[in-house]
């Protein structure tokens, strides 16, 4: 049989994708294993997302819609932007997405040609390098450092640039690390978008989940060179881009699912019913972050505080001789958690604590025992 292409030979599968899989299915086979794997909030849709969704299929909204969204939805994305994020947007620079992933994967499609260089802050989500190679592009490593909160040094950005770079990605709140870049330094980022001419992909999934801080936008310093990325499946940006991303959907998905359309039209407009659903989240997260950053101190355990997101990077020194070897004791202790190397974290596990406070417990009397 003829093999597969070159450049799926030299892709890796998403780790935490995996690790989760793994996870799942250990759990399906009734082992009794507490799953700090998935980056995925742990609450249920609320009544009122999932009615406008029987209400859809009801109506026989189920058919295709035009590759970059419906338009009410883009319309209800552009007031988002504009109310939240101080973006000046039009519906036509919005495009819904079949998930945040879907979003930038397009967009490196739509701008990268081979060779292209895109800056990657380490740690980083595993999928952006791996994006960025599919798309023929070169993901170049900047790295932050725990001492400094895992937030980047814009000088170091700086001299990684060449005349070949052509995208940044920042991610704040960041996953894997939690950190939340302070307004100065997105902004020195932003401001060096545009002095060197390359886009600022600014993937802002988690910005919801700050707990101490406050979220900023850099678009808002540099409209015409930023991609912002958001949940619930969507991105804006210049209108060039927008429309070669949504021509990579025609080519692709067609579109988003039409019922989980009208599903996000009814998060993003019933705003009263969603801010509250946040809240609740927020200050449930902030106290599990808390739960689990003392228990993993008592422990005598290192881990930067995160202000965001939902994620700790442990430190494995204590007790193992790299994350691999960490995920497996871990593993062994029926305590799932992603090792560091795909996120360039390395001697680092990555701990979500999207889950319950009585599992977060379980977690660490096991990690305990283990110690
Ligand atoms: N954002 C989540 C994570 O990092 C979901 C899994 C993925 O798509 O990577 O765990």
């Amino acid at each position: 049989m003829r093999g597969l292409s070159e450049r799926v030979k030299a892709m890796k599968p998403s780790a935490t994708v995996a690790v989760n899989a793994r996870a799942l299915e250990l759990k399906r086979q009734g082992v009794d294993l507490v799953p700090l794997t998935a980056g995925e909030p742990d609450f249920d849709t609320p009544e009122h997302v999932k009615e406008a969704a029987r209400r859809a299929l009801a109506q026989g909204k189920t058919k295709y819609a035009p590759p970059a969204g419906i338009p009410e939805l883009r319309e209800a994305l552009a007031e988002k932007f504009r109310r939240e994020n101080g973006l000046a947007v039009a519906p036509e620079e919005t495009i819904v997405t079949v998930g945040g992933k879907q979003a930038l994967f397009n967009l490196f499609q739509a701008l990268l040609d081979p060779g292209d260089e895109v800056i990657v802050l380490a740690p980083y989500w595993v999928s952006y390098p791996e994006m960025v190679r599919l798309a023929g592009g070169v993901p170049v490593e900047v790295a932050t450092r725990p001492e400094d909160g895992f937030v980047p040094d814009p000088e170091a950005v700086r001299r990684a640039i060449t005349p070949r770079t052509k995208a940044l990605v920042v991610n704040s709140p960041n996953n894997p690390t939690g950190a939340v870049y302070p307004q100065e330094v997105l902004e020195a980022l932003a401001r060096l978008a545009v002095e060197h001419d390359f886009y600022l992909v600014s993937d802002e999934i988690y910005e919801h989940l700050i707990y101490e801080g406050a979220h900023f936008s850099p678009g808002t310093l540099a409209p015409e060179h930023t991609i912002t990325v958001n949940g619930a499946a969507n991105a804006c940006g210049p209108r060039g881009v927008i429309k070669a991303m949504a021509d990579i959907s025609s080519q692709s998905t067609t579109s988003p699912d039409t019922i989980a359309q009208w599903a996000a039209l009814e998060a993003l407009t019933n705003l009263e019913a969603s801010q509250a659903f946040i809240q609740m989240a927020r200050k449930a997260y902030q106290k599990r972050r808390d739960l689990l950053l003392e228990g993993l101190s008592a422990l005598g355990l290192k881990a930067v505080r995160p202000s965001g997101a939902f994620y700790v990077l442990l430190n494995t020194d204590a007790f193992a001789e790299d994350e691999i070897q960490a995920a497996e004791r871990l593993l062994e202790a029926r305590v799932a958690v992603v090792p560091g190397t795909d996120f360039a974290a390395y001697r680092h596990v990555r701990l979500s604590y999207a889950t319950s406070e009585e599992n977060l417990k379980k977690a660490l009397g096991r990690m305990a025992t283990l110690l």
